[in-house]
């Protein structure tokens, strides 16, 4: 459905994108989260000559990304979803915990208006930033998904559109850092235009999405606890059975090939499945889905990155309503 509201809501986390070096020729040495929302706005030229509001939701590096800020994050993604006057949410957020946060918000909020991530490679005291054009695109791609009638949380770096369900960053250090894996994108911003390549219907979350309330009245406290952990060439079952006897709700396991396990790796996950931890298989190759298990194995995570797979897990294992 097409909307006539106006209003795009930029909501500021940190991340490099607010971030500051001593020179300007320093790319790499570099503090995240120094720079406010309002500041990161003034610095891109006509971004407010259409209406555009703004509001500091936290200031941290999104390596340290947490539970609370996501939860705090999310319930004003939410109360500015909820006003009639705005057509979209533009989220700056650090790259390097962005594709679950795009993921998280997805899923718990299930938005009817576009939500868009967008971050930068670069600090924005770089002679060549790239933070002003990441946000100047995702203004625009919200906006422009808002008068097409597109909604959910995409992502939006170098001019390309991610959906929430396939981004992922999979580059330390180039500009166009992200990816969307054999998904491919869901669009390119050239210029002041953006390009569809992916029809409305292509998913860009779970295919049952509704809001998921829990997340947002329960306690981070009281969150399910759910951790990943690798199998790998010597794998054992130590970590696995270390975070049993810490009290983990859930494993998930970044498995090798179509969801394959070191065999010592294996007996422990599914003695802790026995046990009562809820365990679930993914790909650590970070692309394709996860076979069905055999009969007595363990449940895959489908198309699902394993950072990803944590979070569908410990939304699922989130009882509902307030604690
Ligand atoms: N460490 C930074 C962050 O995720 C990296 C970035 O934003 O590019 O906040």
């Amino acid at each position: 459905m097409q909307n006539s509201a106006s209003l795009i809501v930029v909501l500021g986390t940190g991340g490099t994108i607010a971030g500051t070096a001593p020179s300007s020729a320093d790319d790499s040495a570099y503090t995240a989260a120094q720079l406010s929302i309002a500041q990161l706005l003034a610095a891109v030229p006509g971004l407010t000559a259409a209406p555009v509001e703004s509001e500091q939701v936290a200031q941290v590096d999104s390596k340290d990304m947490s539970h609370a800020i996501w939860q705090a994050l999310a319930l004003r993604v939410a109360y500015h979803l909820a006003r009639a006057e705005v057509a979209g949410i533009v989220i700056t957020h650090g790259t390097d915990t962005l594709e679950e946060t795009a993921y998280f918000l997805q899923r718990v909020l299930a938005p009817a208006k576009p939500v868009v991530l967008t971050g930068a490679m670069r600090p924005a005291t770089s002679a060549q930033a790239d933070g002003p054009g990441n946000l100047r695109d995702a203004v625009m791609v919200a906006r422009e998904s808002s008068r097409v009638g597109r909604a959910g949380v995409v992502a939006v770096m170098d001019g390309t559109v991610h959906g929430a369900r396939q981004v992922c960053k999979a580059h330390p250090t180039r500009l166009d850092a992200f990816g969307s894996g054999e998904a491919g994108p869901l669009g390119v911003v050239q210029g002041s235009n953006v390009s569809w390549l992916a029809d409305p219907a292509h998913p860009v979350a779970a295919s049952a999405d509704a809001p998921l309330d829990a997340a947002l009245t329960r306690s981070v406290t009281q969150w399910p606890r759910v951790e990943i952990v690798v199998s790998h060439a010597g794998a054992s079952g130590a970590v696995v059975r270390a975070l049993c006897a810490d009290g983990v709700q859930g494993l998930v396991v970044a498995a090798t090939g179509n969801g394959t396990l070191h065999h010592e790796l294996e007996a422990a996950l599914l003695t802790a499945q026995a046990q009562g931890v809820a365990v679930r298989r993914s790909a650590r190759s970070g692309n394709g889905r996860v076979l069905p298990p055999a009969a007595q194995g363990l449940p895959g995570a489908s198309d699902l990155s394993p950072v990803k797979a944590r979070i569908e897990l410990m939304l699922a294992l989130m009882p509902s309503g307030a604690p």
